[in-house]
């Protein structure tokens, strides 16, 4: 067996935070630590909200079309939920965190998720002495996941939103998203 069939054999994706491993490994969880230091970098430049804006809407331009692509046609003739679950396990798939939908709220919702921005910056607090944060950090999740709403109910770009309202960075046990059609 050549080393590249060997390295296919021994990959995993990890279900419980949508990482992708080698063996024991971690090999994509998307640069948690880097993506964090980017994003407080904009936060202590810019402020939260707009750092906050400016790191979601730049996640849904960068996806949103080339998701449209994948989505339309993994999931003709799906229904919304059943839909949903294809998109985030393809982000599992890329190592781009685990989400789940709690709920359908009219034409949005409430997702759940454990998301490797809040994990990067909790490693930042343990091994750099980051302070502890007060406001929600999964600004990359809240556009992914607006983007895969956009895509399946066929909206333009920019036409949901989503605000992080509990964040396993500041201490809640997971990340809660609601998204709401604007
Ligand atoms: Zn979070």
């Amino acid at each position: 067996m050549g080393i590249r069939d060997e390295m296919i054999s021994i990959l995993k994706i990890n279900d419980e935070n949508g990482s992708v491993m080698f063996g024991p490994v971690t090999v994509a969880y998307h640069c948690d630590t880097f993506n964090t230091r980017i994003i407080k970098g904009f936060e202590d430049t810019l402020g939260y909200e707009h750092a906050r804006e400016l790191v979601l809407t730049t996640t849904e331009i960068s996806t949103y079309d080339p998701l449209s692509d994948m989505l339309n046609a993994k999931t003709q003739g799906m229904s919304f939920e059943d839909s949903l679950k294809v998109a985030f396990d393809f982000y599992r798939v890329i190592g781009c965190g685990s989400f789940e939908l709690v709920e359908l709220k009219g034409k949005g919702g409430k997702v759940k998720g454990v998301t490797f921005t809040a994990e990067g910056w909790l490693e930042n607090e343990t091994k750099w002495n980051w302070n502890a944060r007060k406001e929600p950090v999964c600004h990359v999740e809240a556009g992914l996941i607006a983007t895969v709403w956009e895509v399946l109910n066929k909206l333009p770009k920019g036409s949901v939103s989503v605000k992080e309202t509990a964040c396993k960075a500041v201490g809640n046990p997971e990340c809660i998203f609601e998204v709401e059609v604007k």
